[in-house]
């Protein structure tokens, strides 16, 4: 028998169409000529209790836009958002939002178009995206999930057999993107700008209820929400920053509230270490380099904060007091998540004051000696016994003495040396999407060879595990590469 669309289990129950009009347009996707798969991503599927066969068999054309799942109500979203600092009017200029899945285990989760037509916030754009970007959107933001950091999933790529006009013309695509939600911090200032009370108040409403239930009970629920969305972003961005991961484009409209990564645009993970590292080739001014990634974080967060505060109880003062308090938490809640993080890194279990020392410690002499960022960490397993590091005179002093010290901080541990190990093993991946790797799977795909890419991604996958299948993805790119950047024509 011959599956259908209707038979993948799709169970759509839609609550941002429900907010007031202003916040978005009823849109559906253009057609285009000739949908095809290019990837599925079945244990997602899975996990969103969708039916991969059927997917597999009739899903193209509802990927490319084409065909409506049962029980979509299709919208473009809109949001604002301040770009290298300054504001502009935004909204989904090339996505559309399906509408919210319900999982089997009860999750809501937005189902999204991206590159599936104009809307009515296009601009000048076309809104297309070719199949190169979206299919690195699908590697990163795959391979970001297996390191286990929150993230926007893609269940699938189909291509559109038209071509979209770049700097030369491209094949184009569709990705659908998995979110806990699309509200973004640009949302909130959206709806901000509006001048009603009313838009602020829904958003705020939905926001909590499907990122921070526990603030609809709250004393004062705008205070609460921020006070949510400053923990999850407090420990995302420290997670982004113990992977070595540069988003790129860090503007207040790629930020979830949902405290997921979102946007995968011109982003990619360190090689060496250098924290200045600026892959973006828009990025001139350096803004959005992966040292400063926390207190971008920080200032697009006060951006939220802004929005919230009309919505705050109490007079102004009291409301600001409040505001402000919560806001003025990021820094340290990130550093304790980041070092909780470092500690993990360097296989430590206890807490001892010197750690933040003794992890800056080691970056500091990565960075002078170039050394790749993961690679090292995940060498450190293998270095943790006194004889580990070569007696050899090419051992940079400054290594060793580092060496030295962490040696005597991991003497200081309970538990065998083992536990020490295997905890540096659950916390230093050996294999991430690395920038050569990324780039050949996606030039093979463009030849039309997707085998190097199934590859790529069934090593992410299992990023923390040594295997046979993964040992020539571990090192750093071939000498020569240069200084890798990444375009925003996404
Ligand atoms: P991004 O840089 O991908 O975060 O996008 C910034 C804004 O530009 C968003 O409002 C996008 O919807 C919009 N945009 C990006 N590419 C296109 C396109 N090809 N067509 C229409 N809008 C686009
Ligand atoms: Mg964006």
């Amino acid at each position: 028998m011959q599956r259908s669309i209707r038979d993948a289990g799709w169970r759509f129950d839609n609550t941002y169409v429900r907010l007031p009009d202003a916040l978005y347009e009823r849109v559906r996707p253009t057609a285009v000529r000739s949908p095809g798969l290019v990837v599925l991503n079945r244990p997602l599927a899975a996990d969103l209790g969708l039916d991969a066969e059927s997917l597999h068999e009739a899903g193209a054309a509802m990927f490319a836009g084409n065909e409506s799942p049962p029980g979509a109500e299709p919208i473009a979203q809109a949001y604002a958002g301040h770009q290298f600092g300054h504001f502009t009017n935004l909204g989904d200029g090339r996505a559309i939002l399906l509408g919210e899945h319900l999982t089997p285990d009860g999750r809501r989760l937005d189902i999204q178009l991206k590159g599936s037509g104009r809307t009515r916030y296009s601009r000048n754009g076309d809104g297309r995206a070719a199949l190169g970007p979206m299919l690195r959107e699908y590697i990163i933001s795959e391979g970001m999930h297996a390191l286990g950091i929150p993230t926007t999933r893609s269940l699938a790529v189909a291509a559109t057999g038209e071509t979209v006009l770049r700097e030369t013309p491209l094949a184009g695509a569709v990705l659908t993107r998995v979110a806990g939600s699309h509200i973004r911090v640009g949302t909130f200032q959206f709806a901000a700008a509006m001048g009603r009370r009313d838009l602020p108040d829904a958003l705020l409403h939905h926001a909590i209820a499907r990122h921070a239930p526990e603030a609809a009970a709250a004393d004062d629920p705008a205070v609460a929400f921020l006070d949510a969305v400053v923990e999850h972003q407090a420990g995302l961005i420290a997670a982004w920053m113990l992977v070595g991961f540069v988003h790129g484009v860090m503007n207040t409209d790629n930020m979830a509230v949902s405290g997921e990564t979102i946007d995968y645009g011109p982003c990619a993970f360190l090689d060496a270490y250098d924290p200045a590292t600026v892959f973006s080739s828009i990025d001139r001014q350096g803004r959005y380099a992966f040292g400063n990634q926390p207190a971008i974080a920080h200032w697009n967060l006060a951006r939220l904060a802004e929005c919230l505060l009309p919505l705050a109880k109490g007079h102004e003062e009291a409301a600001l007091t409040a505001i402000r308090g919560v806001l003025d938490t990021f820094p340290e809640r990130f550093q304790r998540h980041h070092l909780a993080g470092a500690r993990a890194k360097l296989g430590l279990a206890t807490e001892d004051e010197g750690d933040q020392r003794l992890y800056s410690d080691l970056l500091d002499r990565m960075r002078e000696t170039g050394a790749d960022f993961t690679a090292t960490f995940a060498s450190l397993a293998a270095l943790a016994e006194p004889a580990a590091l070569p007696a050899a005179a090419d051992v940079d002093p400054r290594v060793r003495s580092w060496h030295q010290a962490w040696l005597a901080r991991l003497a200081g541990e309970p538990g065998p040396r083992a536990a020490a190990v295997a905890r540096m093993r659950r916390a230093n991946p050996v294999v991430i999407p690395r920038n050569h790797r990324v780039e050949e799977a996606l030039a093979a795909a463009d030849a039309g060879d997707l085998a190097v890419l199934e590859r790529l991604l069934a090593v992410l996958r299992e990023p923390f595990q040594e295997t046979k299948d993964n040992e020539s993805y571990r090192a750093g790119p071939p000498p020569g590469c240069g200084g890798y950047r990444t375009f925003c024509g996404t």
